[in-house]
């Protein structure tokens, strides 16, 4: 289904948790929704038809490496990243800010915006909320981000205050310089820390200045799950129930239970590709390292029941092998398991809302993760 224009719908709920659609030109993506993140215009080691395949509606991309390598402007030229990356469906792109944080060197944060040198050659680049924007059009990204402040963690309620303030007058400026765009969504971030009064101002900050969707921004930046739920007690319900609401880099799969049920309807995180390159997978059973001598000759499936091929086609023994061995397909196949083990947690949690059985569902997840993986006997 493709609709003309960005729009959202809540089917049903359970509690707080929420199950939904979003509407856009390039497809609908069913919420509560996880997006796979392909930095580099690629989910490492995955082909677009087969992120499709493990039930990914959405893809997330990221601003900063992109407009480092190969730049915005060159992928514009070539037909735009949806193109460029052959994934026709819908991309969310970040505003950069965060990575520009986290990866770039001699960064200087002002009024206007961020510089900062590259991490790939030193070369000197600048970041505004106009530019972000910019640089997301020419992506041609379907869900674009407010360039924003991550506030960092820990931060004192005055750090917290400035940072989120900031924030606020560059979402109103990522508003402006966003313009008119049909099909095309903004979403603005709060912020404030842990700090309730202050989650509270900025969400009304966003509500005045009106977005397509709002993030909860600061959160999964090393505060740990107990105080990242403390927040998402709150601050979700301080945004417009009409539209879609987004934890970003979250998370562990327990993150990801505990924020439906607190009322988040999307996430993204690198944890599911980038722990299939370090040889972990995820179950329903919890984390496995395969690299552990106790697999070298099981006979049985990563995952029992599980219709991925890693788990339909290989065995225990075999995806050891490949991963001691550092073979490439190591990497694929842990991948394609743990995006599809993702997804199915991700198809449960919006089956169990719609049924309204949360509670059971998630009761469930926490007893098989307790159990722990299954011994070969
Ligand atoms: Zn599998």
């Amino acid at each position: 289904m493709t609709s003309a224009t960005f729009g959202f719908a809540v089917q049903a709920t359970c509690g707080k948790a929420r199950a939904g659609t979003i509407t856009t030109p390039r497809g609908d993506i069913r919420t509560p929704a996880f997006m796979p993140v392909g930095t580099a215009a690629t989910v490492k080691a995955m082909l677009p038809g087969s992120v499709r395949a493990t039930g990914a509606d959405i893809l997330l991309g990221n601003t900063y490496h992109l407009m480092l390598r190969p730049t915005a402007e060159r992928i514009a030229a070539l037909g735009g990243l949806h193109k460029f990356m052959n994934w026709d469906r819908p991309i969310l792109t970040d505003s950069g800010g965060f990575q520009v944080m986290s990866l770039a060197s001699l960064r200087k944060m002002t009024e206007k915006g961020v510089t900062f040198r590259s991490h790939i050659d030193g070369s000197r680049h600048e970041i505004t909320p106009e530019r972000s924007m910019e640089i997301q059009r020419l992506l041609g990204s379907d869900i674009v981000m407010a360039f924003d402040e991550c506030t960092p963690y820990p931060a004192d309620e005055g750090t917290a205050r400035a940072s989120m303030e900031l924030s606020m007058r560059w979402a109103q400026r990522s508003r402006d310089a966003f313009g008119d765009r049909p099909g095309h969504a903004l979403f603005g971030i709060q912020q404030g820390s842990v700090y309730a009064d202050q989650r509270a101002e900025s969400a009304s900050k966003l509500r005045t200045i009106g977005f397509d969707g709002y993030a909860v921004g600061g959160l999964a930046v090393g505060e740990g799950q107990e105080k990242m739920f403390e927040v998402l007690d709150y601050a979700p319900d301080m945004l417009p129930e009409d539209k879609p609401r987004y934890l970003m880099g979250v998370g562990k799969p327990s993150d990801i239970v505990g924020a439906v049920a607190r009322g988040i309807d999307m996430m993204d995180c690198v944890l599911p590709s980038r722990s299939g390159r370090t040889g972990q997978g995820w179950t329903a059973r919890g984390q496995v390292n395969l690299r552990n001598a106790r697999h070298r000759d099981d006979p049985r499936p990563l995952e029992e029941g599980c219709t991925c091929p890693a788990c339909t086609g290989y065995s225990r023994a075999y995806l050891h092998h490949v991963i001691k061995s550092d073979e490439i397909i190591g990497s694929m196949l842990l991948t394609w398991h743990n995006l599809h083990y993702y997804q199915s947690l991700m198809q449960g949690l919006r089956d169990a809302i719609s049924a309204g059985a949360l509670a059971d569902f998630t009761a469930a997840f926490h007893a098989n993760v307790a159990l722990g993986d299954v011994d070969l006997r």
